[in-house]
């Protein structure tokens, strides 16, 4: 087997995963097609180049994409590195220079001897050990191998996603569950009733709510099976009211009576914890999602973990062709890092790529690859990859409902702090385990904070 270790993609996970593999003593070849050629939203010649916002959204230690933060720093992350050092102010999100980011952390790869970098783009699946962090926008005929090599049933290239909320903030006195046409009370469906004056009010906001425009190089001909709710809301009210919003066979127990329309709320990991509006895939921008969804009574007040979007998007059926260790089962020889793994968002596509970048060198070495506990923000993204609750596996930030839930009795606004205490103390103790330096102190949890 080489010692060599292959990274196939220079962005955030890329970057992580050569900086990472280097740091355990594994010379590292980092393949990116940049400058030669761009996909369809990169623009600069730099490689770890963040494609739209220049915010890495909440810095807060409670919050779940916070705690994530802290035990990335832990991990000596490059790309948090290079975050605090170039950080502009917002408040409490931690936002970047763009420029001086990319700059920062491409010195940090230029300062490792063990890296080599070439510019290339990569077409075939390489033999050797090698870690594919090709992102969302993964290029021609490196996608289309994956596909051929997971089954193409396996391969997305859209995300269609629907609107995600926490189940602890669903107003249950506007709500309840039950399976279509099923006991009333029971039923894996959590049901939010609409009156016929909220039908209105609610059809009027999302038929004039503001949509997010296409990029150029997404199509506009959407999949007839899962098209935004706003088009089929533009068809007419009856193709809603026959479609994902139908009432038939969703009385409400507490009336006996069926609603003038019925959004379904379906589990959206293992636990429960966390629930899609079934059906709600949309391109509606995320302050028109905010205000229009909220006009469902059962969800005014609810926390949208995620709203809903539709764009380019390559990733995998990761709970079906990824192993624990984020290798694909077809070819366990490669590593999946960052967007193409089907994680969600700048921070933990940069997060996966540390994972991988240790595992890959461990694999390189002969030792034990390793699992973060399930308790902490890392082990909750490597759980959203196993999790084969859901036949159509959706990419997800990371969010609390990820985690196993806190034990016993914990007051709302204490439960950040519980589950960023449980997650550090747990992190810990798995670097100790695995032999792992943290990278600087262990932040300090606030006994009682919002994120
Ligand atoms: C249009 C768009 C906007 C987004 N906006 C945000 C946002 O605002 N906030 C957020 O948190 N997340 C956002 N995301 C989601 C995602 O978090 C980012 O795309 C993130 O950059 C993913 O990191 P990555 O390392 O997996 O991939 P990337 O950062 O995309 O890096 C992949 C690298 O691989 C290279 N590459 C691709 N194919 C090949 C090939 N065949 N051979 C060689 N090199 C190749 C590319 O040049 C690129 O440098 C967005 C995604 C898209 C597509």
């Amino acid at each position: 087997m080489s010692s060599e270790l292959l990274v196939i993609g220079g962005g955030l996970a890329g970057c992580e995963a050569a900086l990472a593999a280097a740091r355990s003593g594994v010379a590292v070849r980092l393949v990116d097609m940049k400058p030669e050629q761009f996909s369809p939203a990169h623009h600069s010649p730099h490689l770890g180049e963040l494609v739209c916002s220049n915010s890495l959204r909440s810095d807060v230690l409670t919050s779940a994409v916070g705690l994530l933060k802290a035990e990335m720093s832990l991990l000596d992350s490059a790309v948090m590195r290079a975050a605090r050092a170039t950080a502009v102010g917002a408040g409490k999100a931690l936002a970047v220079d763009r420029e001086a980011f990319a700059g920062h952390l491409e010195g940090q790869i230029a300062a490792q001897p063990l890296i080599s970098r070439e510019t290339a783009l990569v077409d075939t699946l390489p033999d050797e050990v090698a870690v594919l962090a090709t992102g969302p926008l993964t290029a021609g005929a490196l996608a289309d191998q994956l596909a051929k090599l997971t089954g193409s049933n396996h391969l997305h290239f859209y995300d269609a996603i629907a609107p995600i909320v926490s189940l602890e903030s669903v107003d249950m006195d506007h709500a309840y569950w039950g399976d279509r046409y099923g006991e009333p009370g029971q039923g894996d469906y959590l049901n939010c009733p609409l009156s016929r004056e909220e039908w209105a009010e609610f059809y009027a906001a999302l038929t004039t709510a503001e949509q997010v425009p296409l990029k150029d190089f997404e199509s506009p001909q959407f999949f007839e099976g899962c098209l935004p709710i706003e088009v089929m809301a533009a068809r007419g009210e009856k193709t809603l009211l026959f479609g994902p919003m139908k009432p038939v066979g969703l009385e409400d127990p507490a009336t006996g009576k069926r609603p003038h329309a019925v959004v379904q709320l379906r589990k959206e990991n293992a636990a429960g914890s966390v629930l899609n509006l079934v059906g709600f895939q949309t391109k509606l921008t995320y302050p028109a999602q905010d205000a229009v969804f909220r006009k469902i009574p059962a969800l005014a007040g609810a926390e949208f973990v995620r709203w809903g979007s539709i764009h380019r998007n390559t990733f995998l059926d990761a709970p079906r062709v990824l192993d624990p260790h984020q290798r694909l089962i077809a070819a366990p020889h490669l590593f999946v890092a960052g967007q193409l793994s089907g994680v969600e968002g700048y921070v933990e596509s940069a997060a996966m790529g540390i994972l991988c970048g240790i595992n890959a060198a461990n694999l390189l070495h002969d030792r034990p690859l390793l699992s973060p506990p399930p308790t902490c923000a890392l082990g909750g993204l490597v759980r959203h990859l196993r999790d084969t609750t859901s036949k159509s596996f959706q990419p997800s930030n990371v969010n609390f409902g990820l985690l196993p839930p806190l034990e016993g009795k914990v007051f709302k606004r204490q439960r950040g702090a519980a589950q960023a205490r449980r997650a550090l103390t747990d992190f810990l103790a798995w670097m100790a385990e695995a032999g792992l330096e943290p990278a600087g102190p262990l932040p300090e949890v606030p006994e009682e904070a919002r994120a």
